[in-house]
């Protein structure tokens, strides 16, 4: 590896705008029947092409599955000058794999990693360390406007493009992290939609802002910014038009909460109202339980399909203030009956939270399945941006490296997560839930099971744990 290191510095990078983005969907199971597209891939596509940049090429890899030699063996025969992968947890040891060959072929194409799982932690991961020569940049959060200048970019040297902001590059042995990039404005970028680039059919995945005013430590999102700028009814029917002309069966909402943002919440309303796009389609969102109003309970009331999840990740205080959370259980009661009298709820709960305990996460399990809703149940995962990064030494985390899922930490003991591993799959199998790779689903009490509530979550762009 540091052989092919020190080539890659002593060859420039190539100058060339032929480009490739590359991504691929997480497995399929029964508890996803419908295709919810690459959005990040192709909100790139979008802004790479509406620059209409000289000698520019764009081929997309939007892939259901491939193996490494496959992968790399295709990118070599097509020789573009920027490869750019949207990695995520299912993702990500296939594409650094592919980037590793990539580079070994010929160093001076400009490897790109964007995607959640594009942090330096993830890199700095032991099963991960010859990535760190491979990749020439990982793109921090955002990436339309950060891939756009790297592309238009004729110096790709790590020096030249240190002044990109939003980015990290591994150089002399360090990651060299640029400016950060602040969110953009969602009215700015073109949609894939209305550009005609989204596969027909499946859900369409609806964005009205970027960020989050919380910091749930689990959370990737808990480190953005609070969302300021949202986009307008206007841009919003447009979009609604688009993803109608390819016959989209709903919407899938990948906002951190339908009720986190006021003003973003009242330009949807206004683009519903007079598009009635919702009206018999269906509409996937997150709720934060303790934002609620009547307002929104009026709205989802007006939605063909409601499907609606509510992030509690415990039923107890003091576990969630260990992940800076909280709430109050009359008001989540309340709230809860309020929605199931409009929507098909799922409550999401974590297993393995460090704070919490086997006994404790029981009570949550029990206490959750007493409400008339589904349940989702998800393994505590260290992600990269959120408590890997953030986690306190107390905390004490093990997890595994490359599925990120928690061995032990505070409270647990390895026995313990396994034990609930195995209580959790015999529940399942008892009451005919689903089991995927990181969640248990349990229908709501006396309901067949119904795929779309049971796992909205693993779809969404950027998620990889329950939110909201
Ligand atoms: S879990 Fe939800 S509320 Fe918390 S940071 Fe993530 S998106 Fe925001």
């Amino acid at each position: 590896v540091r052989d092919a290191s020190d080539a890659a510095i002593s060859q420039p990078k190539r100058s060339g705008r032929r480009v490739a983005l590359v991504a691929m969907y997480p497995q399929p199971n029964p508890a996803m029947p419908e295709l919810i597209s690459n959005h990040g891939l192709r909100m790139v596509e979008a802004s790479l092409r509406a620059a209409k940049l000289d000698d520019l090429t764009v081929d997309v890899f939007d892939l259901y599955d491939a193996s490494a030699d496959e992968l790399t063996d295709a990118l070599i025969t097509l020789d573009p000058d920027v490869i750019a992968f949207s990695a995520y947890l299912w993702s990500f040891p296939l594409f650094a794999n592919v980037a590793c060959q990539l580079h070994r072929d010929d160093p001076t194409r400009l490897i790109v990693l964007g995607g959640p799982s594009a942090r330096p932690a993830m890199l700095d991961q032991t099963p991960f360390l010859q990535t760190r020569d491979a990749v020439d940049v990982l793109v921090i959060n955002e990436g339309e406007l950060t891939l756009l200048e790297i592309v238009k970019a004729t110096d790709r040297s790590t020096e030249s493009l240190s002044a990109v902001k939003g980015i990290a590059q591994w150089h002399d042995d360090q990651w060299q992290q640029s400016t950060p990039r602040p969110l953009g404005d969602l009215n700015e970028l073109p949609s894939p939609y209305v550009m005609g680039l989204v596969p027909p059919g499946g859900l369409g995945v609806l964005q009205t802002y970027r960020g989050c005013p919380y910091t749930c430590s689990f959370c990737e999102w808990g480190t953005m910014e609070s969302p300021k700028r949202v986009r307008t009814a206007d841009h919003l029917a447009t979009e609604f038009a688009a993803m109608a002309d390819i016959d989209v069966t709903g919407a899938l909402l990948v906002d951190a909460g339908l009720n986190l943002n006021t003003r973003a919440f009242k330009e949807l309303s206004l683009a519903v109202d007079r598009t009635g796009f919702l009206q018999n389609r269906k509409l996937i969102c997150e709720v934060y339980p303790a934002a609620l109003t009547d307002e929104h309970v009026d709205f989802l009331s007006a939605v063909g399909e409601p499907l609606v999840g509510v992030g509690l990740q415990s039923f107890d205080n003091s576990v969630l203030a260990h992940v800076e959370r909280s709430f109050d259980e009359q008001r989540f009661e309340d709230n809860i009956a309020k929605l199931t009298s409009v929507a098909r709820v799922a409550i999401e709960i974590i297993m393995g939270l460090p704070g919490d305990s086997p006994e404790q996460f029981r009570r949550s399990f029990h206490r959750a399945r007493s409400f008339p809703c589904a349940l989702r149940v998800y393994h505590c995962c260290v992600l990269p941006s959120a408590l890997m990064v953030r986690a306190p030494a107390e905390h004490r985390l093990d997890y595994d490296p490359v599925s990120l899922k928690v061995r032990s930490c505070l409270g647990w003991s390895r026995a313990d997560i396994d034990r609930e591993c195995d209580f959790l799959l015999e529940q399942a199998a008892k009451s005919d839930g689903q089991v995927g790779d990181y969640f248990w689903v349990f229908s709501a009490p006396h309901e067949t099971q119904h795929p779309a509530i049971t796992d909205q979550v693993d779809g969404r762009p950027g998620r990889s744990q329950p939110v909201t």
